[in-house]
């Protein structure tokens, strides 16, 4: 099965404002910012609310959980070395609103749909960086 992450892979690039986003990853916990105004989550990490301008937020820890909003199977990886194809480059829609960019892993890229409930999962790099790939989820009834 394709894995998307792992070692080699090339670290991400931070800046101050997403340093409390890497902190959560880093402790299990997927956080957002939330508007201390108007209470929309915001992703990806800004310095003002993108509906009412308020600078006034918190990073929260969010449900981890969504749905393929949309995804690519990648077949030809840019750097086989660090990416082993065939992997699957998703957009995934949070429970919470925002959209996020991601991996797919824990299933066959051929079994990945739109709207598939998925669930962050995990996976340390280092000490310093865990990414945030996305898996299937049961839905309970
Ligand atoms: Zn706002």
């Amino acid at each position: 099965m394709a894995d998307a992450s792992g070692a080699g892979r090339p670290a991400p690039i931070t800046a101050p404002l997403s340093e409390p986003f890497w902190e959560g990853t880093r402790n299990g916990e997927l956080r957002l910012q939330r508007c201390g105004s108007c209470s929309r989550f915001v992703w990806t990490p800004q310095y003002a609310c993108p509906d009412c301008l308020s600078e006034d937020y918190e990073w929260v820890a969010c449900s981890g959980r969504g749905v393929v909003y949309s995804y690519t199977v990648v077949h030809r990886s840019i750097d086989p070395s660090r990416f082993e194809a065939p992997y699957v480059l998703a957009v995934v829609q949070l429970e919470e609103g925002p959209h996020l960019l991601t991996n797919i892993v824990g299933c066959e890229p051929e079994a990945v749909q739109v709207d598939m409930p998925v669930e962050v999962r995990f996976e340390r790099i280092d000490d310093e960086f865990t990414v945030y790939p996305f898996a299937p989820r049961e839905v309970q009834e």
